[in-house]
């Protein structure tokens, strides 16, 4: 069923989720159907499940492959509970997110370049990776909600920080709404099905402010050590939350 995915301001999304006790559950599974029908519906990279009113550490996430845009990373479409985040160095890199809970926005956020997350599938079966670049954010991104943080807390620059439209106005009304990435890789899941089209990542000297390096937009970066000259930076997230804690 798809559900009303709660937007910025309301109070729910500030909690801190519960860990789930349980696996295998018709509760889960309910929970898990309910967020793949509601990110389909919405071409969303990813949800958690605070964004449905739910305070449990659920997260689900995945881009599928478009030719289209040959330089997105495809991220394999996971459902993962209770995950656990752990950065494998303190270098981060910046790059353009979106959220469903803060529609027709965009925003330069600094994540961890590189990180491992470990977890659980919804039977309880381990799930441990260790992603970088575009899986990362994705993973940065969700996991984030699960401690009631929303993107705009981690910014450092609030002028890279705007409509969707704006920003972007060759790809305006392409993805309303829709997460740093999108969909579901590989496999054929509903959510992949709906795979949304993506924006063309615009030129760097259309980003504002002009002149900055602001490295490519999020959905455009190529792995990790193949771009080393995306924009980087030193410092943590900001709003006193770095990932030096776990996600769980
Ligand atoms: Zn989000």
């Amino acid at each position: 069923m798809i559900r009303e995915v709660l937007r910025m301001g309301d109070p729910r999304l500030w909690r801190v989720s519960a860990p789930v006790e349980r696996f295998g559950t018709r509760e889960l599974d309910g929970l898990l159907q309910d967020m793949r029908d509601t990110m389909a519906a919405q071409n969303g990279a990813g949800l958690a499940a605070p964004q449905i009113g739910v305070g449990l550490r659920v997260v689900i996430f995945g881009v599928e492959a478009n030719p289209r845009y040959p330089d997105a990373e495809p991220v394999p479409y996971t459902e993962l509970v209770n995950p656990v985040l752990t950065p494998l160095s303190a270098e981060t890199e910046e790059g353009w997110e979106g959220c469903l809970s803060v529609p027709g926005l965009r925003g330069v956020v600094p994540r961890h370049t590189a990180m491992r997350y470990e977890g659980f599938d919804p039977r309880g079966r381990p799930i441990r990776r260790e992603v970088t670049g575009f899986h990362a954010r994705v993973v940065q991104h969700e996991c984030d909600h699960l401690d009631g943080i929303l993107y705009p807390m981690r910014m450092t620059d609030m002028r890279r920080f705007g409509y969707t439209e704006i920003l972007f106005p060759d790809s305006a009304g392409e993805e309303e709404g829709a997460v740093p990435a999108a969909g579901g890789g590989g496999a054929a899941r509903p959510a992949a099905r709906r795979r949304p089209r993506r924006p063309r990542p615009p030129p760097l000297r259309e980003l504002p402010p002009r002149g900055r390096a602001l490295g490519r937009p999020c959905w455009a970066r190529g792995p990790v050590g193949a771009t080393g000259a995306s924009a980087r930076v030193a410092s943590e997230g900001p709003g006193g939350a770095p990932y030096t804690r776990s996600c769980s």
